[in-house]
């Protein structure tokens, strides 16, 4: 493939699993033992909002406990040095792609490492416990302040950069992600209709493995770095 052209790279559970994370499955519906209602909503936020601050300070918790692995790093490398438009979307709220070294990269589904301000709408980097009674570092209020997590019911972040992103990717690659979430389930279609090649990693089919021109299947610490190397190679 011409090192000019334009990469799309779709991230989801599947990598981060492999660093002992464990992520919102859709077939259960159930996140680390929760029912995503429960914790995941802003109707969640509104009813109990002890619960879900004390469900999201224990994910931030868990992020010091764990390292990117080896499919974190590929992509890293690959960012790096592809010198073509190249744009990792994650749908993932951990922070493993970009210690892994990644820059071009969105978070569409937020960040666990981030707060969000309703007072003043600022958003920011949280360390540490959040709580309920967390001050906004910008405006000073007390009790205002939300995990920066793009809830079910919510719309994702930068749909408009990603949409263009993928009008103009030349291969879009789906690495570790159910194919059963949407609006990142349909990106496939999108960049298939614009002419793009499509790729699927994974460790199984995904419910959208039919829509892909290319499929391989395995852990994503091993595939990934493979293809990496292809790439760049
Ligand atoms: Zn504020």
């Amino acid at each position: 493939m011409d090192r000019l052209s334009n990469i799309v790279i779709l991230t989801g559970a599947g990598i981060s699993a492999e660093s002992g994370l464990q992520t919102f499955r859709a077939a259960d519906g159930l996140w680390e033992g929760h029912r995503v209602e429960d914790v995941a909503t802003p109707e969640a936020f509104v009813r109990n909002p002890a619960l879900v601050h004390q469900f999201y300070d224990a994910r931030r918790a868990r992020l010091g406990e764990v390292e990117p692995n080896a499919a974190h790093i590929a992509l890293a490398r690959l960012d790096a040095e592809w010198r073509g438009g190249l744009l990792i979307v994650t749908q993932n709220v951990d922070d493993l792609h970009e210690r892994a070294g990644a820059r071009r990269l969105l978070h569409m589904h937020g960040e666990v490492r981030k707060g969000w301000c309703l007072r003043c709408n600022e958003r920011f980097a949280w360390e540490g416990a959040m709580g309920e009674e967390a001050a906004c570092p910008s405006c000073e209020t007390a009790g205002m302040v939300r995990p920066d997590i793009v809830w079910f019911g919510e719309m994702p972040y930068d749909m408009e950069r990603i949409e263009e992103a993928l009008m103009k990717a030349d291969l879009f690659v789906s690495i570790g992600t159910s194919g059963a979430v949407y609006p990142a389930a349909g990106f496939v279609q999108t960049a298939a209709y614009r002419g793009a090649r499509t790729l699927e990693i994974n460790l199984e089919p995904s419910q959208g493995s039919l829509s892909f021109d290319g499929r391989r299947y395995g852990r994503a610490g091993e595939e990934v770095p493979k293809w990496v190397d292809e790439m760049l190679g």
